[in-house]
């Protein structure tokens, strides 16, 4: 990592709903007030390949179609997988939860193969789940993750993923009140934000991965800022 942390945002010409882009900018800017350097390698639909090298990876959220789309340049290119498979961070969100998946069923009802990235089916449900989500993080540190869902598949979880959290309002993957799936350094979830604006503690611990040593505090008043910001939001939506 002599050139700094490379973050690899993948096909934001066809994932990227509600700003999951904003992910990217949290990576860097984190990086940044602790005088890291990053890279970021912004791969569009049209590059000949998915890079294998970079220290953490983004997909966002996006329609079926697009969706389509962006499966079947992934599987032409495996960067994806090979970094993934060295244990690389990955962050998948919404339409990239379902595609890291092992198989989703678009709303037309046609069945696609996922990258298996982690074991989770998708399937679509009668209608769209649409709004703010809370859930508790299984991660060590994580805590309250809040954020936006609207999807209309619903995802079950095999016996090679655990759940990113437990829903507590929303929807979530719709199944046993999971929310998202984590397998090793690979995590997946339904929410937009963007989840790591609104949830600084998931931010850092994919950097900590990226980086394979601690994200040092420091004196960050805009990250401590957005963190309590983000807390009031979370109290006045669960009012007690
Ligand atoms: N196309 C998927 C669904 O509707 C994912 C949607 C999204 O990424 N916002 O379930």
């Amino acid at each position: 990592m002599s050139g700094g942390v490379r973050i690899a945002l993948l096909l934001p010409d066809l994932l990227g709903t509600y700003g999951d882009r904003g992910n990217v900018l949290v990576l860097e800017q984190r990086l940044a007030w602790r005088g890291i350097p990053s890279e970021t390698v912004t791969v569009l639909s049209s590059a000949p390949e998915v890079p294998e090298s970079c220290d953490v990876y983004l997909l966002g959220g996006g329609e079926d179609v697009a969706q389509t789309a962006a499966m079947r340049v992934l599987s032409r290119s495996p960067g994806l997988q090979r970094a993934a498979a060295r244990g690389v961070p990955v962050l998948g969100i919404c339409g990239g939860l379902q595609l890291l998946g092992t198989e989703f069923t678009t709303g037309d009802g046609v069945r696609h193969e996922g990258l298996g990235l982690v074991d989770a089916v998708t399937e679509p449900a009668g209608e769209r789940a649409i709004g703010e989500v809370t859930a508790n993080s299984v991660l060590a540190g994580v805590g309250m993750l809040t954020g936006f869902e609207n999807h209309l598949g619903r995802t079950r979880l095999g016996a090679g993923s655990v759940p990113l959290g437990r829903v507590t309002r929303g929807t979530g993957n719709g199944h046993e009140r999971a929310e998202g799936a984590v397998r090793g350094h690979v995590v997946c979830t339904y929410l937009h934000g963007p989840i790591l604006a609104r949830n600084p503690a998931l931010g850092g611990l994919l950097l900590e991965w990226a980086m394979g040593a601690p994200l040092q505090p420091i004196a960050e008043p805009e990250e401590l800022a957005a963190l309590r910001v983000e807390r009031t939001r979370v109290r006045a939506r669960n009012p007690k």
